[in-house]
């Protein structure tokens, strides 16, 4: 167990802390949401090439105040029983604060799945889905994971026709996992569901008047600056609907092969093309070039809000007094530092949080366990009676004004919902409501002065909540 991992997991422990005594939860309750309730490691065999290779890997249910426990699995060379056991914390916290009805959990397997071919990966998750199966530690009921780090939807898709394999009368088989193809029971709106999330948490915390005034800044997202770090899935989807939804002018870039600056603004689907076609994000027109070696200074330019959408602990007290920004969006797990978010929120920094911020994936991720649960996709009852319903109500505004109702306005008017137009609802209601959950505790502790301790403490007491239920506490 190395130091750093320790430091992971302690690091969540030491929010958790923080935060505890405001809840003023008896102790031993507290005791039972920090600790994690099981921890499952294993070793397996599996053949690549001409060889046997005995894999590690993991998962970890670190609470079942709520079932089924859900969580993503990671294919990483740094995976280790600490760094499952903190993220699988997180998982709880993060499932609590947007009103996702699940426990926390988390996976590791540890491999580079860059080392590997898609057979020898597709053995891999095969391998691993069957140990889960055989200690009961997957099912929709029991246990669901999900995406993380290295694994996507291909991998969800192995795993749930394993699954099939081995428990075939299974009717909710398909809950099983989520994050799956669309077209093998997946859902729509799951691949840009963490950057759109990112992006309702942000116009919500730039809506509120009163937070921005003290920040300097007019209420609104419209014409605000971003900086982005990482253009990822996470990062990528925060830029484009940050640009197109909001208003939002992209500002600057960080990735892999350096970052480039431009305060005129940067057409984020045009930069993401530009990529693609040249392999790197250096010599956009009109940009100025940071060469890689000191890509990272870019996190420290003047913006309004800045994402970090990359990696871990990529603002601590090393360069956490040169940010300018006002805002910290943390898209990325862990991207602040606990010691560089306190120098931070000193100077008068607004941080939203992770646990909440980048909660869109897990969010979708329910919507796509429950479509699996009815077996029926959303919208199929009521789209059409919806449409007849607003195209009656057309006529009738026809009738009573005797003017036409334009064809352009008719088709906005009658248009009933999709799939894809739920699940971006659901999800911004999800947001929306979170954010004030954790605003409201803001506002009722006057001692708290960050988001992350009132996240979690908005999470601790619908936890305790659960677990008064079970009626072993006084
Ligand atoms: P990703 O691999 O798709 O994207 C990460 C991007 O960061 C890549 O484009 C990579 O090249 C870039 N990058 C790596 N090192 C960098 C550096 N030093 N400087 C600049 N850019 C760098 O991963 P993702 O799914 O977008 O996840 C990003 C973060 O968001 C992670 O912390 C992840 O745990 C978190 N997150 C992701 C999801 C999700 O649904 N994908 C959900 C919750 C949290």
């Amino acid at each position: 167990m190395s130091e750093k991992i320790m430091s992971f997991f302690a690091s969540v422990e030491q929010n958790f802390n923080q935060a505890a005594p405001f809840t003023g939860q008896p102790s031993g309750l507290l005791e039972q949401i920090r600790v994690c309730n099981s921890v499952f490691r294993m070793n397996f065999p599996v053949k690549i090439g001409d060889e046997v290779r005995v894999i590690e890997a993991y998962r970890v249910q670190h609470s079942h105040h709520r079932l089924p426990t859900k969580g993503g699995i990671r294919y990483s060379n740094h995976v280790n029983q600490d760094e499952v056991m903190a993220l699988a914390a997180l998982m709880t916290y993060k499932c609590a604060i947007v009103n996702v009805p699940f426990g926390g959990a988390k996976g590791g397997v540890k491999i580079n799945p860059w080392e590997f071919t898609p057979d020898q990966l597709e053995r891999i998750t095969r391998r691993y889905t069957f140990e889960l199966i055989k200690h009961n530690m997957i099912g929709p009921s029991i246990d669901v994971p999900a995406p993380d780090y290295g694994t996507g939807a291909r991998e969800m898709a192995w795993i749930y026709d394993t699954y099939r394999a081995f428990k075939g009368n299974d009717i909710d088989a398909a809950g099983c996992v989520t994050g799956k193809p669309v077209h093998q029971n997946g859902v729509n709106g799951r691949e840009e569901a963490t950057g759109r999330g990112v992006y309702y948490g942000i116009r919500e915390c730039l809506n509120q008047a009163d937070d921005m005034k003290k920040l300097g800044l007019t209420p609104g997202t419209e014409g605000k600056t971003m900086i982005i770090q990482g253009l990822g899935n996470v990062g990528s989807f925060t830029g484009t609907i940050s640009q197109d939804e909001g208003g939002i002018k992209i500002i600057g870039v960080g990735e892999v092969e350096g970052a480039i600056y431009k305060p005129s603004g940067i057409d984020i689907h045009d930069l993401l093309r530009f990529r693609k076609e040249t392999g790197s994000i250096l010599n956009y027109p009109g940009a100025t070039n940071i060469p890689r070696e000191q890509r990272d200074s870019i996190l420290e330019y003047e913006c309004d809000i800045l994402v970090p959408a990359a990696l871990e602990s990529v603002i601590t007290r090393e360069n956490a007094d040169r940010i300018k920004a006002k805002v910290i969006a943390e898209a990325a797990n862990g991207p602040v530092s606990a010691p560089g978010g306190e120098i931070l929120v000193k100077k008068g920094v607004f941080i939203i949080p992770d646990m909440f911020l980048n909660a869109g994936g897990v969010t979708v991720s329910y919507f796509e366990w429950l479509k699996n649960l009815s077996h029926m996709h959303f919208g199929r009852m009521e789209k059409r009676f919806n449409q007849n319903q607003f195209q009656n109500l057309v006529e009738l505004i026809e009738n009573i004004t005797g003017k036409p109702v334009n064809e352009k306005e008719r088709a906005l008017i009658v248009r009933g919902a999709d799939e894809i137009d739920l699940v971006r609802s659901g999800l911004e209601e999800t947001m929306v409501t979170a954010y004030h959950e954790i605003r409201d505790v803001m506002m009722a502790h006057p001692d708290i002065h960050d988001m992350r301790t009132a996240a979690f403490v908005a999470a601790i007491n619908k936890i305790s909540n659960d677990y008064m239920s079970l009626g072993i506490w006084p």
